[in-house]
Formats: structure tokens, C-alpha cells, sequence
């Protein structure tokens, strides 16, 4: 971890791996990395969203002809009448350069805390131990979906990757849900890392989207993509700090025919649901489709990988009710075992704990890990269970040993 005023960095390796990804797209590649850059900038506290939609509007419109970034701040300073109004008659645009350029709107508190940049394990860091439980954290009115997941208890055996990969139909090596095995330096054991996309509030994905595709969705916070207006420029997939995203290059492996509409289409009738169609960006959606009550009443609340997990690792529910799985065991864990060093005598005491991944980079995730955090020393290494032992493709490992980050193109390839 760097010094804990340093500012976000992104070495060569970033760098390099930004520029392959979006040289593949029709668009811009340098727009894409300054825009991936600066959206995790905004989230650091390091760069005021107004500065942001300022710096990189008239560039947007001359690249895609329009500019439907999601930037709550920015938005939150229009009035919710005026919003309808000026959607209503196109002077949106406008109206957010106006209040952009305007003394009004406060520069955001500099929160930032650290640039950790542990890429040991590709997009894995250590961060922080956690400290009140979601729902103190959060607080808030409605739902907001998330995750504890105990790392303590996971045993690598893969069943969640693939009853994520069986119940929405994603192609070979687009792993939504992904299990990384890792040793290190502090540790005699393997370790695991259970990884499926954070659902960051503060999402640096949804701030770079020029067409408004990847998005959040009000009533419970999950982050989504539109498939039906992404254009597959790829600009979130370079601005995720945690490398969960998959683009759909050909064909997906399962045809439209094998797939329900109902598992596409979320409440507000927008196609969000199972794989992405060709050209387009997939990632873990948090089982929208549960979530909305089309797989019935009985699995709302929960999702596929929880379902299959045998060992009690995965937690899946509303972060803002005390009572949810994930709180009520992130509350078990910590009147429990915190710092409970007998049961894992080889452990520090920092790593006896819960912790979200990479916090320090603003996201505010919404997933919390129980057990051991990976420091910058993890190396990725085979697990016990491998993914080709259960059907399965891991591009992602190749990817690692070959010294790039985590954060590769799956789905097929062109
Ligand atoms: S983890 Fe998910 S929500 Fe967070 S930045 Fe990445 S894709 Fe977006
Ligand atoms: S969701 Fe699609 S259009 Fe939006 S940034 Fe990602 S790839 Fe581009
Ligand atoms: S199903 Fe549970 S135990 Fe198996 S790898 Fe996934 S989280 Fe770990």
C-alpha cells in the first residue's frame, strides 16, 4: 500500500492493459483511458464530478452524439422537476454545463485515503478492515442489495461459478462469479478470494458510460447494463478497479432461443438480465431476475452462487435491514471471532477481521468479506478444485501468469 495521502496511480501495466482492450473498439481509445483515469479519480475524492462532466462533454458528444453518463451529484443539482423538463425538451446537456461551470456546487471532500495498488493477484488489493456493519454504514430508505461473503469457510470448490455460469447462460471464460486460490506471505494455507462484481455505490463503471447503458438502478442499487443501447466500447470495463466485466465478442455460447424473456427483461422493461448479446458488456447482475420475482416469490433475495455454495460462505440481501443474511452474519462474525487468534493461530491480527476489497479507492462496495484480506505479497496459484476440473474455462489465470492484469476480455473471442 502506498503512503496514505498518496493519490490514485495506474503503472505501465494499467496502462498497457487500458490501451489493448479499447484499441479492439471502433472508439475512442484515448477518451476511453483519460475518462477511465479520471472516473476512478471522482470516486477517490481526488476530482469533483462537475470538473469531470465539464472536462469530457464536448469530446463525448463529438465521439458518440451524446452524453448520458450517470452522475448523481451532478444530477442531484437539478431539481427533480427541472430534470423532467429539460429531458423533456433536450436542453439537459445544457442545463448540467451550466451547473457544472457554476460556483454552487461544492467540490467534494477529499476522502481519499490510500492508492493501494497490491496487483499481486491482477485486480485484487488489500484494503482496509471493516468497522460498523453495512447497515450502520449505509443507513438509507429501501433496498440496496449486497453480500458478506466468508472467506474463512469457502473451500474452492467452484459450485458457485458454476451455478452462476448454468443459470444465466454466459459463455466460455466469462466468469461472472469468480474464485481466485492464493498463498501468501503471512499464510502457511491456500486462500480464496470470491469475487463477483461489488455493486460499488459510488461506481466508476456507470460515470464513463457516453450512452447511459451501465447504470444503477434506483429501487435497489444494482448496477446493470442496458444491453439494448451498450455499444461495446468497453469504456467501464477499463474503469473497474476490480475487473469483473466480460465482453460478448461473437455470438454468445446460448442462443436467445434458450433463454426466457422474463429472465432478460428487469420491471422497468429494460434487457438486463442473463448473458449479453453479442457486442455487448456482461457482468455479475446480482441475479436481477430473482431479485424482480421472476424465477418466483421464494428466490427473491437470493442468488444462484448463494444457492450453491455448501459451505455457508455467501451471504445475499438487503444491506440497508439489520435483520438481512449479510448483516446478521457479518454481526455473528464480529461478536465471535474478531482477532480470535486461536482459532487462526498463523493469522495477524489485522487479517482476523472483514474488509471491504480496494475501499480506499472510494467505490463504497457493497459486498463485505469475512477472513483474510490478500496483501500486495498474494500470488495467484492453482486451486484444489480446478476450473476445468468442473466444465468450466479460466482465461483469467492464463492471463495473470502471463504477467497482465485480471481485468481480460472473456466471453469469445472475435
Ligand atoms: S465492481 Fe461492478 S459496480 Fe464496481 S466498478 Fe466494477 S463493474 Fe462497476
Ligand atoms: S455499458 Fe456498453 S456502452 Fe456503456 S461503457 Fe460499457 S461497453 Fe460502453
Ligand atoms: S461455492 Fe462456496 S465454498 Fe465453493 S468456491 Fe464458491 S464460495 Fe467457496
Amino acid at each position: 500500500m502506498t503512503g496514505d495521502d498518496a493519490p490514485i496511480s495506474f503503472d505501465d501495466d494499467e496502462e498497457e492493459r487500458m490501451e489493448r482492450l479499447l484499441d479492439d473498439t471502433e472508439y475512442d481509445t484515448e477518451l476511453g483511458m483519460e475518462m477511465a483515469k479520471d472516473a476512478q479519480r471522482v470516486t477517490a475524492g481526488e476530482l469533483n464530478e462537475a470538473e469531470f462532466y465539464r472536462k469530457y462533454h464536448e469530446r463525448i458528444l463529438e465521439e458518440f452524439g451524446e452524453d448520458d453518463r450517470e452522475l448523481d451529484e451532478l444530477l442531484e443539482g437539478l431539481e427533480a422537476d427541472t430534470l423532467d423538463e429539460a429531458a423533456e425538451d433536450g436542453t439537459l446537456s445544457d442545463r448540467l454545463t451550466d451547473l457544472a461551470d457554476g460556483e454552487d456546487l461544492s467540490r467534494r471532500e477529499v476522502m481519499k485515503k490510500g492508492g493501494a495498488a497490491a496487483l499481486a493477484l491482477g485486480m485484487i488489493t488489500s484494503a482496509g478492515g471493516g468497522g460498523a456493519s453495512a447497515a450502520e454504514e449505509g443507513g438509507g430508505d429501501g433496498t440496496r442489495y449486497g453480500m458478506t461473503i466468508n472467506l474463512n469457510n469457502c473451500d474452492g470448490c467452484l459450485a458457485c461459478v458454476v451455478a452462476c455460469q448454468e443459470e444465466h447462460g454466459t459463455s466460455r471464460g466469462a466468469n461472472w462469479m469468480y474464485v481466485f486460490t492464493y498463498e501468501d506471505d503471512d499464510q502457511d494455507d491456500e486462500n480464496f478470494l470470491v469475487r463477483p462484481c461489488q455493486h460499488c455505490t459510488d461506481s466508476p463503471c456507470t460515470k464513463v458510460c457516453p450512452v447511459g447503458a451501465r447504470h444503477t438502478r434506483e429501487q435497489d442499487g444494482l448496477v446493470l447494463t442496458d444491453y439494448e443501447i451498450c455499444i461495446g466500447c468497453r469504456y467501464c470495463e477499463v474503469s473497474c478497479p476490480y475487473g469483473v466485466n466480460y465482453f460478448q465478442w461473437g455470438e454468445p455460447d446460448t442462443p436467445d432461443s434458450e433463454i426466457d424473456d422474463a429472465h432478460q427483461y428487469d420491471e422497468r422493461d429494460r434487457w438486463v438480465g442473463a448473458r449479453p448479446p453479442k457486442g455487448a458488456m456482461g457482468k455479475c447482475t446480482f441475479c436481477v431476475d430473482r431479485q424482480d420475482g421472476q424465477m418466483g416469490e421464494d428466490k427473491i433475495g437470493t442468488t444462484a452462487c448463494e444457492e450453491a455454495c455448501a459451505m455457508d460462505a455467501i451471504h445475499f440481501g438487503d444491506l440497508n435491514d439489520p435483520e438481512s443474511a449479510p448483516n446478521q452474519h457479518l454481526e455473528q462474525y464480529r461478536s465471535s471471532q474478531e482477532n480470535d487468534t486461536s482459532t487462526f493461530p498463523d493469522r495477524k491480527d489485522h487479517t482476523v477481521s472483514t474488509f471491504k476489497l480496494m475501499e480506499e479507492r472510494g467505490t463504497n462496495p457493497n459486498i463485505h468479506y469475512v477472513g483474510n484480506e490478500p496483501s500486495q505479497h498474494a500470488r495467484q496459484v492453482e486451486g484444489p478444485v480446478t476450473y476445468e476440473d468442473v466444465g468450466l474455462v479460466d482465461e483469467r489465470k492464463e492471463v495473470l501468469d502471463n504477467g497482465a492484469m485480471a481485468n481480460e476480455s472473456g466471453g469469445e473471442s472475435a
